[in-house]
């Protein structure tokens, strides 16, 4: 049982993403192999969620069921109890190939239940989307991880929550820093805190920090009892001179924070009975 006065974090690494390329850091995974290889490393320093994008040989992104499937095959075998969150996002794939991966079951996948801008374009998540790929988490018993790009998100996570079209408590992360979207703020983020609070009291939350801001807000959440996610995804430098050279060192910046902090790392079981899912798979 966890002693909930620690308060263990749990830390999630996105290793890949859908937007950097091997171009911008080379030590970015692509293939199937260095995905699983970056994985691991993260996954014994101590990150316990591993957030999956999957791309094609030649880097271009993809929302293949088969790289997902042999992804979730190594993953499943050289990081035993790590949790899996696939991406429904959509920079890798438009309307239901978004969520054609979702029946080789992974643990959790993020949902993102609203639009908003990204740099170039408009981030579309349409009302029956959403609703589908939340009734495909339900038909395949996965936890979803609502991806808050805004307040009004949190606000449809919980309605979702409320009218039974979730039905596991969802995990709760804010994503701030993309270009065009809610910017690093810290009073915008004292209130998304407050808010999952009041409308999702029984809801874990975390927080993600794109390019120069990953640490900062890992430093917020850690410092204010929440959980983190780090990686190449969301940033490709340890500083603005420095390219990080593997998913694991970024993990490594969240494990420091946590000790400055008194915070426990969540082991993957602590992590797995935070998030109320299976102890095993
Ligand atoms: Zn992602």
């Amino acid at each position: 049982m966890i002693n909930k006065n620690e308060n263990p974090c749990i830390i999630c690494v996105a290793i890949t993403g859908s937007v950097p390329r091997k171009e911008n850091n080379p030590n970015l995974p692509i293939s199937i192999n260095e995905q699983v290889e970056s994985a691991q490393e993260s996954f014994e320093l101590g990150a316990t969620i591993v957030h999956c994008h999957v791309r094609n040989d030649d880097e271009s992104t993809s929302s293949s069921p088969e790289r997902f499937a042999l992804l979730l095959e190594g993953l499943r075998k050289f990081c035993p109890g790590m949790i899996v969150q696939f991406s429904t996002g959509g920079r890798s794939g438009s309307g239901k190939e978004r969520g054609g991966m979702l029946h080789l079951k992974p643990d959790m996948a993020s949902l993102t239940v609203g639009s908003n801008n990204f740099p170039n374009r408009v981030y579309e998540n349409p009302p029956d989307l959403i609703h589908w790929l939340a009734s495909e988490m339900i038909k395949y018993n996965i936890k979803p991880e609502i991806e808050a790009f805004d307040l009004s998100h949190i606000h449809q996570a919980s309605n979702l929550f409320k009218t039974k079209k979730i039905l596991k408590n969802p995990y709760v992360q804010f994503v701030m820093g993309v270009k065009n979207a809610m910017p690093v703020d810290k009073d915008v983020f004292d209130y998304y805190v407050k808010t999952v609070n009041r409308l999702l009291p029984e809801s874990e939350w975390c927080a993600a920090g794109i390019g120069k801001f990953q640490k900062v807000v890992n430093e917020w959440s850690i410092k204010n009892g929440g959980h983190v996610r780090t990686g190449l995804e969301d940033n490709i430098r340890l500083d603005e001179n420095t390219l990080a050279p593997s998913n694991a060192a970024l993990v490594k910046i969240s494990i420091d924070l946590c000790e400055k902090y008194d915070r426990p790392v969540a082991s993957y079981i602590e992590a797995r009975e935070i998030l109320d899912l299976a102890p095993s798979y």
